[in-house]
């Protein structure tokens, strides 16, 4: 697995600008938008900007950039001032933990309470 941009992949499309996505941050390997269906008051996904299918194969091809995700979630939980209360960042891997968009993405959520378990 190289990286290489998917033609049929949604999240290939918003970075590289070919669908359009209120884009919070941008780095040189990642880019953060907020989620269209929120769940939380911040709901925002950080992906890279290479292609894995999910985050345990990013990690193990380029972990530098694994590194960067897990920098930039952090950096949205900063901007939009829920770090103080506490945030979850979370990697649905594979359809069955509810994974839909099959390119690695880091959902960053806070401004409300969160149970434990989750659901
Ligand atoms: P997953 O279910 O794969 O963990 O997360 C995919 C996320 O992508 C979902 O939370 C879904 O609401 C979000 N999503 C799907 N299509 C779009 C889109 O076109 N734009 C944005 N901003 N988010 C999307
Ligand atoms: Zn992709």
């Amino acid at each position: 697995m190289t990286g290489e941009p998917q033609a049929d992949c949604l999240f290939c499309k918003i970075a590289s600008g070919e669908v359009p996505a209120t884009v919070v941050r941008e780095t040189a390997t990642t880019v953060a938008f907020r989620d269209i269906n929120p769940q939380a008051p911040t709901h925002v996904l950080v992906i890279p900007r290479v292609h894995y299918p999910d985050a345990g194969t990013l990690a193990a091809a380029e972990p530098a950039v694994a590194a960067d995700v897990l920098r930039e979630a952090a950096a949205v939980a900063v901007d939009d001032k829920t770090d103080g209360s506490g945030y979850r960042i979370v990697f649905n891997t594979g359809a069955g933990a509810g994974q839909t968009v099959f390119h690695a993405h880091a959902h960053v959520l806070g401004g409300r309470g969160f149970n434990w378990p989750p659901g």
